[in-house]
């Protein structure tokens, strides 16, 4: 349920409320919109009744029920307002959400060496992007194939860090390994393969880091709302939606189905901000820049770019990753796309 606030409403009526809110056993967050406080009210709201609600105090516009089984992360409880998140980094504050520019992520799958990691921060940071992807923790379907560096990974993406200044986003598979992940992660990753790993999205709720939710490759929209819920319910509300390809029947031409639509849907379910992946979206570096483009044009917030300095030689995912080359080529030409939508940063 969330208690909407006429404009003007004074702090103290608002703090009042909230005291009262709690008083009858819930939990009164208070959201602070560009025009108005909303108050989102969780608990057992059930027997409640909205119109009696009204009566709490003559601020009160109106009241009105939370619908869908996902609260928190509902457009519903920010009463339709955007929500963005703002990630501080060397290079300055980088905020990713609806009403700013488009932010561009990449970087290789892995981490493999120090040479390649800080050659490829080099390079993408020169043509554009804000942030380094790459994985020391690797979730590979194989055991056999190369797992990621672990801990010395870490220090590696440190390194690029340090170098270029971006920011750094990277996985985090298991709930021991958070602490030393975002020590270094300014964006915490949740893959696909734990988009339902419950305890870790409690963990990742409960610390301070942003944390990027990629779309579980079953998962219908409302399981990965309600995984974000997960985050949003242990007080973490910045959280970052990623599309990164369902599976579908056909995988003999994709690798994934990137599914573009969900940009529209999820603008009317969440106020989270939206990242597209289609590089794990599709597998193959050649369908890179067309469903690139195609997920600006959808209005999505930020993309997710796999880039090798050899992909032929990658420990993992080379067939879907762009050279440094490629990459600089896709990004003066997303350049174009971005500033048709009003969206390309200023550089
Ligand atoms: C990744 O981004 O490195 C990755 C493993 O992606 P996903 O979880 O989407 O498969
Ligand atoms: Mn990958």
């Amino acid at each position: 349920m969330i208690i909407v606030m006429k404009s003007g409403a004074p702090t103290d009526e608002i703090e009042q409320i909230c005291e009262e809110m709690r008083g009858r056993g819930f939990t009164p967050e208070k959201i602070v919109g560009s025009h108005k406080v909303v108050i989102g009210l969780v608990g057992e709201t059930r027997a409640l009744d909205p119109d009696a609600m009204q009566d709490v105090s003559p601020w009160v516009e109106k009241v009105l029920r939370v619908e869908k089984p996902f609260k928190r992360v509902s457009r519903e409880y920010r009463h339709g307002e955007a929500s963005e998140v703002k990630i501080p980094t060397l290079n300055g504050v980088v905020v990713i959400g609806e009403k700013y520019p488009l932010t561009v992520v990449a970087g290789p799958c892995s981490v493999e060496n120090e040479e390649m990691i800080v050659e490829t921060a080099r390079r993408v940071k020169a043509a554009g992007a804000s942030f380094l992807r790459g994985g020391a923790y690797k979730p590979r379907t194989s055991p056999y194939d190369f797992q990621g560096h672990g801990e010395s990974g870490l220090d590696l993406l440190a390194a690029a860090r340090e170098a270029t200044g971006l920011g750094i986003i990277t996985e985090v598979m298991d709930t021991a390994d958070l602490e030393k992940v975002a020590e270094v992660a300014d964006v915490v990753q949740i893959g696909a393969r734990n988009m339902q790993n419950f305890p870790l999205l409690k963990k990742v709720g409960a610390q301070a880091k942003p944390v990027l939710l990629k779309r579980g490759m079953a998962a219908t929209i409302d399981d990965w709302l309600m995984a974000a819920e997960y985050i949003l319910s242990e007080g973490n509300t910045n959280v970052i939606l990623c599309e990164r390809g369902i599976r579908t029947f056909d995988r003999q031409y994709l690798r994934n189905t990137i599914d573009l639509a969900v940009i529209p849907v999820l603008r009317t379910l969440t106020h989270l901000p939206i990242m597209i992946d289609p590089s794990h979206g599709t597998g193959w570096s050649s369908y890179v820049p067309s469903m690139a483009k195609a997920a600006i044009a959808a209005g999505t917030d930020s993309l997710m770019i796999e880039v090798h300095p050899n992909p032929a030689k990658a420990l993992s995912d080379g067939p879907q990753s762009l050279t440094p080359t490629q990459f600089d080529q896709l990004m003066k030409e997303l350049s174009v796309m971005g500033h048709a939508v009003g969206r390309w940063p200023e550089s």
